[in-house]
This record gives C-alpha cells, sequence and structure tokens, in this order.
C-alpha cells in the first residue's frame, strides 16, 4: 500500500507535476472550476506550516532543472521552495482533484501495468473534471486508467458516513442505526461462519447487476440486508454468468459439459467443487465433476462429447459461437472442459 505522501515523493510524480506547470493554463479551470486558481501548497521549510488557499504562493520559476516557489509564511516571511524530479524534500501538498490527475497521468505512462482507480462513488463528479484536465493535456485514451466506484455507504440523514470524523472521534460520533459489529467485527451476534455467509451473501447479491453500484446504500439498509438475508444455508460455490440459452440447458440437465477459458479464476476450480450459474436473476447449483484442460477449443472437441456441452447444436455451429464469446487472445489462455451436474432445484431470486 502507497500513500499520497509516498507518491508525491516519487520522481515519476515530481515530473509529471512539472509537466503540468507547463499548461496551467489549460487546466486550472477544470482543476478549480469555481475560481481558476489552482491550490499548490509548499509548506514553510521552518514550521511546516502552508497556506489552505495558497494566495500568496506564486511560481516564480519554471526550466528543466525544475519549479521554483515563492510563498509566505505568517511567522518566517518570504520563504522560496524548489521541486525538481531528484529532489523529494520538500512536500507537495495538492489539493485533491489536481493530486489525482497528476497520479493518472504518471500511473498512464507506464505501459506494462494495468492500472485500475478504485474509488468511491462520490468521486464521479470530480473525476470528470479529471477527465476534462486529462484531456486538455491531451492523454492518450489508452493512458487513462480504469475506474472503478464503489457505492456510497450514508449515515441515516443521508449524509456520507464519515470514516475521518469516527477515527478522531471513535464510536461516540456513531450515528444511530451503525450497527457496532460495522466497525469490530468480533460484536457479530453470531459465529464466524454465520458472518462470513451474510458477507458473502451480500457481496454476492450486489454483484448480481452493476447498477447496484452506482447507488448509495444507509447504514441501516446494509444492517438489514446482512442480518435479513434468506435462512436457508448459503452455498459457497463459483459464481459464474451465463446466457439463457445454456442456463436453461444446465437447469434441465440436457448439459454435463461447461467450457471455459482458462483464467485465473477458472484455474481454482476443482473437481468437487460447486458453481452457481446465474442468470437474469435464476440460479442454479452444479458440482464438478471432473476438470480437463486442453490448448484449444478444436482439441477440446476432439476428445469431449458435443452433445453434452450443446445437445442442440453441431461442433462447428458450437465453435462458431464460442468464437464469438472468447476472442483469439482469450483462447490462448487455454480452455477448461467442467464436467457438472446438479445438485439443488433452480430456484428464482
Ligand atoms: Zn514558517
Amino acid at each position: 500500500m502507497e500513500t499520497y505522501t509516498d507518491q508525491q515523493a516519487t520522481p515519476g510524480f515530481r515530473a509529471e507535476f512539472l509537466r503540468t506547470l507547463e499548461r496551467l493554463e489549460d487546466i486550472r479551470w477544470w482543476m478549480a472550476p469555481s475560481h481558476g486558481v489552482i491550490h499548490i501548497r509548499v509548506p514553510c521549510p521552518y514550521c511546516g506550516w502552508a497556506e489552505k488557499r495558497a494566495d500568496r504562493t506564486k511560481l516564480a520559476h519554471l526550466d528543466e532543472d525544475g519549479a521554483t516557489f515563492t510563498a509566505v509564511c505568517f511567522d518566517h516571511g518570504t520563504y522560496e521552495v524548489h521541486i525538481d524530479p531528484e529532489d523529494d524534500q520538500p512536500y507537495l501538498d495538492l489539493a485533491t482533484l489536481y493530486r489525482n490527475l497528476v497520479k493518472e497521468r504518471t500511473v498512464g505512462r507506464d505501459g506494462q501495468t494495468l492500472h485500475v482507480m478504485m474509488k468511491g462513488g462520490d468521486w464521479a463528479f470530480g473525476c470528470q473534471l479529471v477527465d476534462g484536465a486529462l484531456g486538455a493535456l491531451n492523454t492518450p485514451p489508452a493512458h487513462i486508467p480504469i475506474r472503478i466506484f464503489t457505492p456510497q455507504v450514508l449515515a441515516p440523514t443521508g449524509a456520507k458516513l464519515s470514516k475521518s470524523l469516527l477515527r478522531e472521534q471513535g464510536k461516540g460520533a456513531l450515528p444511530a442505526d451503525v450497527e457496532p459489529w460495522m466497525l469490530d467485527t468480533t460484536a457479530w451476534p453470531g459465529s464466524i461462519d454465520n458472518y462470513v455467509d451474510s458477507l458473502v451473501w451480500m457481496v454476492s447479491e450486489l454483484l448480481t447487476d452493476p447498477k447496484h453500484f452506482f447507488r448509495s446504500f444507509t447504514v441501516k439498509e446494509l444492517g438489514r440486508l446482512m442480518t435479513q438475508r434468506p435462512a436457508e444455508p448459503v452455498v459457497r460455490a463459483h459464481e459464474m454468468g451465463i446466457y439463457k440459452r445454456y442456463f436453461d440447458l444446465i437447469a434441465a440437465g440436457r448439459k454435463t459439459t461447461e467450457i471455459r477459458v482458462n483464467d485465473s479464476s477458472r484455474r481454482k476450480i476443482k473437481e468437487g467443487s460447486l458453481i452457481r450459474f446465474r442468470c437474469q436473476g435464476d440460479e442454479v447449483v452444479t458440482r464438478v465433476t471432473r476438470v480437463t484442460r486442453y490448448d484449444t477449443f478444436d482439441e477440446m472437441f476432439d476428445h469431449e462429447e458435443v452433445a453434452s456441452v450443446n445437445p442442440l447444436a453441431t461442433r462447428d455451429e458450437q465453435l462458431a459461437n464460442i468464437r464469438q464469446i472468447y476472442p483469439p487472445e482469450r483462447e490462448a489462455l487455454g480452455v477448461v472442459a467442467l464436467g457438472i451436474e446438479l445438485v439443488d432445484p433452480p430456484r428464482t431470486a
């Protein structure tokens, strides 16, 4: 885990920050829509204090060696701070939008790693401003990291549940409806297994539809979801989405071989594992009777019974269908054929 304090001290972050200084005129209205003044806080070298709104902080000089800022401390008067990629001494306290712009520009230059930003749903608006600035800086689309937004947790009043408030003021600041186990899992009124089952059940419910991730949930609703899940025991299983026509064949017991590419989550499936297939609110649980791996779909059909994969289509039709779902780079991961048998009657969620 890397904090902002770590990130801002890296040469890559500093170099990227210096590049944005050359384009401040292009990005300032994205970074500060209400007044157009970007706050760059550089602390006083004597006391560490910095002006919150950076009113007296000026970019005095910018060249290939770095940037020099002048600022004023109430105790120590005018001071100068020099920022360059080699020297990580002065802390660079950028406003939230600006630090995210620099961070995303920095990770975007790394062509070897797929960077994914995880953000709370309340950041969705901020991202539009960051995107405006990324566009103004002519950032290539491939350099813009993927972003995933998580649901926001709200206090009963509808305000965002403030983690920092809880950190600073402890449990005394907890709104009503925040159950003790939400902060301290050992306070859950049940066994550890029961807690895990509830948590897995809630996450599975959220995962049934991506739109759940664009919504906010109050602590009361989360508490209700966790404690009022269906009473039948949770079956811990691998989760797989599947097209309706295949789902119906599995539920009818007519499809006994499921074909997937051998990606990281499939590699964990063993004989005896349970798979829960989901389709449009319906689900069916199957047990894996065997796992066979192949290099290609052609090789797989040389050995598997075609009708057990799909009793309604020829080998050629099935190959054409499968290759619509899996492009060559996915097939290159290898192919896994899973023998499956029904263990539960299908139920409607
Ligand atoms: Zn000072």
